[in-house]
């Protein structure tokens, strides 16, 4: 589904993303782990044009996205993407959160979307919230709206930067457990985390960054339990 070939970034004088090659097939779920400011976010990024490439092709389903006259807006409606913080409008209600893309840019009809939206809802244990305003919600309800809000159009590709990192360690649980269930579900998944051991547990590939180069990549539980490279034995005895 994702190609990325040769991806390079910097930020004046830093260069952020130095030559990443990379593939995410239809279905898989893939980590992408690695220390503070090794450019994971970056990366993520970058696949959603929010920040334009120095150098490399990124494909989507075959289609060169990173062409300067591609749309992004366009490409951006094909890629779910959640982050770290303030992804709801705090003066929308959930229900018009979850929905406001899809009628708006998707044209899904309202009683459509709705309905979507509401089942989606449901499926997370929050249906009495539709109505509510995002500040009624505890940030792990939040997270799990906004995750709802990025699948309501089944996205091609779901990019998900550390959806957990901003939460109080009691709410983590209820969000992994939604990216769990959306991953055994087939949702094609590019996800940033610290979260190691739910890495090792739901990713398929699991690529290491480090300072802007693949260090090492591969079936999770091979990086896990025996990483190659002295770099990503160091950073995950720093991090397990
Ligand atoms: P973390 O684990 O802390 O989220 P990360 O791996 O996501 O880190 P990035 O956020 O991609 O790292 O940042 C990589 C590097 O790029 C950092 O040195 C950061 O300071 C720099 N950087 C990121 N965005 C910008 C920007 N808009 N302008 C300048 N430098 C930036
Ligand atoms: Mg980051």
């Amino acid at each position: 589904v994702l190609h990325l070939t040769g991806i390079r970034k910097s930020f004046g004088d830093s260069e952020v993303l130095r030559g990443i090659d990379l593939e995410v097939a239809a279905h898989e779920v893939v980590a992408l782990i690695g220390a503070s400011g090794s450019g994971k976010s970056t990366l993520l990024r970058t696949v959603n044009l929010l920040e334009r490439i120095d150098d490399g092709v990124i494909r989507l389903r075959g289609e060169d996205i990173s062409d300067p006259r591609v749309n992004a807006d366009r490409v951006r409606a094909r890629i779910g993407a959640v982050f770290q913080h303030y992804n709801l409008f705090p003066h929308l209600s959930v229900i018009d959160n979850v929905t406001l893309a899809a009628r708006l840019v998707h044209r899904m009809p309202r009683a459509d979307a709705e309905r979507r939206g509401r089942e989606l809802l449901a499926s997370i244990g929050l249906a009495e919230f539709a109505g509510a305003y995002p500040d009624r919600l505890s940030g792990g309800q939040q997270q799990r709206v906004a995750i709802v809000r990025a699948i309501m159009t089944e996205p091609e590709l779901l990019l998900l930067d550390e959806v957990t990192s901003a939460l109080d360690p009691e709410l983590v649980g209820e969000v992994l457990a939604l990216v769990r269930s959306l991953a055994d579900g087939g949702t094609t998944i590019l996800m940033a985390t610290h979260e190691m051991a739910f890495a090792r547990d739901v990713a398929d590939r699991v690529v290491f960054l480090d300072g802007g180069r693949i260090a090492e990549h591969g079936p999770a539980h091979e990086v896990f339990t025996a990483p190659r490279e002295p770099r990503t034995r160091e950073f995950l005895a720093r991090m397990l």
